[in-house]
């Protein structure tokens, strides 16, 4: 895989449920980190999903004209860095646009010790970073970051004055149903990862064939 091809979980456009403004999302596949109660299982294992250029994924992320930011998201985006920073630097050449990236490792780890050659390009592209493995006794129910140990870093001050409050907003979710699968997109709010479950659950039971689950934060 080329610095500029990306191993691709999923993608959304147009969502307003991953931070502010309209945005769209980009999930890699892969993580090396095994949190109990990640709300993305299926994105852990490092396995071949959808290969995809950057030039490709650019395009397609900015493919509804509302869309004013990306979010990258997963798995892990640090191991896929070189990618995503290529897909923020060719999306910018066309729009404006703001860049939140989710990670499990620590911003002082990602500048000492960074897990793949692209994390500084990354880094220099992001504008609001959210960083710390996820921990379900810590997940208080608010914000964008799925618990409290998870650190939201301003690196630059594009999103600082937005009024979106990325620690204490109360939470919002959708729920994209596409072909055979259910997406869950966003941080659930408390008791919706349950119910979401139980109802594509019900679904799946009912009907021929079932339908996929997928969580997505
Ligand atoms: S919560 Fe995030 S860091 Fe933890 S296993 Fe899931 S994708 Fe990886």
């Amino acid at each position: 895989m080329s610095a500029r091809s990306l191993n691709v979980a999923a993608t959304r456009i147009g969502t307003e449920a991953l931070g502010p403004g309209v945005r769209s999302v980009l999930w890699v596949q892969g993580c090396p980190f095994r949190c109990p109660g990640c709300m993305s299982p299926d994105w852990i294992p490092e396995r071949a999903a959808r290969r995809a250029e950057a030039r490709e994924l650019a395009a397609e992320l900015l493919s509804d004209p509302r869309v004013d930011g990306l979010t990258f998201s997963g798995g892990e985006p640090m191991l896929q860095a070189a990618g995503l920073a290529e897909v923020a630097r060719l999306a910018r050449q066309v729009r404006e646009i703001s860049l939140i990236c989710f990670t499990g490792y620590r911003l002082e780890q990602l500048r000492s010790r960074p897990p793949s050659p692209g994390v500084p390009d990354l880094l220099a592209a992001v504008d609001v970073l959210i960083d710390g493995r996820y921990v379900a006794a810590l997940d208080d129910g608010r914000g964008l970051r799925g618990s409290s140990n998870q650190r939201v870093h301003h690196l630059t001050r594009r999103l600082a004055r937005c009024g979106y409050d990325f620690d204490g907003r109360p939470r919002t979710a959708e729920i994209a149903l596409s072909g055979p699968e259910a997406l869950l997109i966003g941080v659930p709010p408390t008791g919706l990862l349950a119910a979401f479950d139980t109802a594509v659950d019900t679904v799946r039971d009912t009907t021929s064939p079932g339908r996929e689950q997928h969580h997505e934060r």
